[in-house]
């Protein structure tokens, strides 16, 4: 009632295209989701993200299984979109893709041999300079519909890294290398692992060989996005 009162007097409005939302719209109208142009069915966007690991990476490297929702530009309504949420505060927003990117690892129906979640965690620094992890809102939007914990504990940044944007991959690789080691819990067998976008998995390879000295013995990808172009 109040609820309804509140939307009557203060409309929510999308974000990029700022028309009113309907009823069971957050944040993002359906018709700006649908021009972010998913990936075609719901293993394609896997398919994308295991060959670009592959074009950098030995073959142990490329995850057993991997999902992802959109091919990512540097420009765009996605753009706008994933930069709203990682540097904008509107932290519900990486909840709302969480649960699509829930929804498409549920298409393929082997979700449940997973026994986590786990977020690509920020440097404990950066974590406070963003006050908030994408990758863990992410996570907790994919929690929900897979219902599956989230593990935020087995993993840690122990390096500052800067912005990886506009480096080459063998920066890219050295920048990575030792960026992440065992957290103070072992880490679950078969987890999955999410992030915001893959460029070249350079930082969710080297994130992978940490969870996996931390225990685990199945890591499979999943990110909202992976970008087009090689980085
Ligand atoms: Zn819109």
């Amino acid at each position: 009632m109040l609820d309804g009162l509140a939307h009557l007097l203060f409309p929510a409005v999308c974000i990029l295209c700022r028309k009113p939302l309907d009823k069971g719209e957050e944040h993002i109208c359906a018709g700006c989701f649908d021009e972010f142009n998913p990936f075609p069915g719901a293993i394609a966007g896997g398919v994308m993200l295991q060959s670009t690991v592959r074009g950098h990476f030995d073959e142990q490297a490329v995850p057993s299984a991997a999902w992802s929702l959109y091919p990512y530009q540097s420009s765009g309504s996605l753009h706008e979109a994933m930069h709203s949420m990682k540097y904008g505060g509107l932290f519900p927003l990486g909840e709302l893709f969480g649960k699509r990117l829930g929804e498409l690892v549920r298409q393929n129906g082997d979700h449940a041999t997973f026994d986590a979640i786990v977020p690509v965690p920020l440097h404990r620094l950066k974590r406070i300079e963003r006050s908030y992890n994408q990758s863990e809102a992410i996570a907790s939007g994919m929690a929900g519909v897979l219902r599956l914990p989230v593990a935020t504990e087995c993993l840690e940044r122990c390096l500052y890294t800067g912005t990886q944007t506009g480096l080459g991959m063998e920066a890219r690789r050295e920048n990575m290398a030792g960026a992440f080691r065992p957290g103070r819990k072992r880490s679950p067998a078969r987890v999955l692992l999410v992030d915001d976008v893959l460029t070249t998995g350079a930082t969710m390879v080297a994130a992978a060989k940490a969870l996996k000295t931390a225990g685990a013995v199945e890591v499979a990808f999943a990110t909202i996005a992976v970008t087009e172009k090689e980085g």
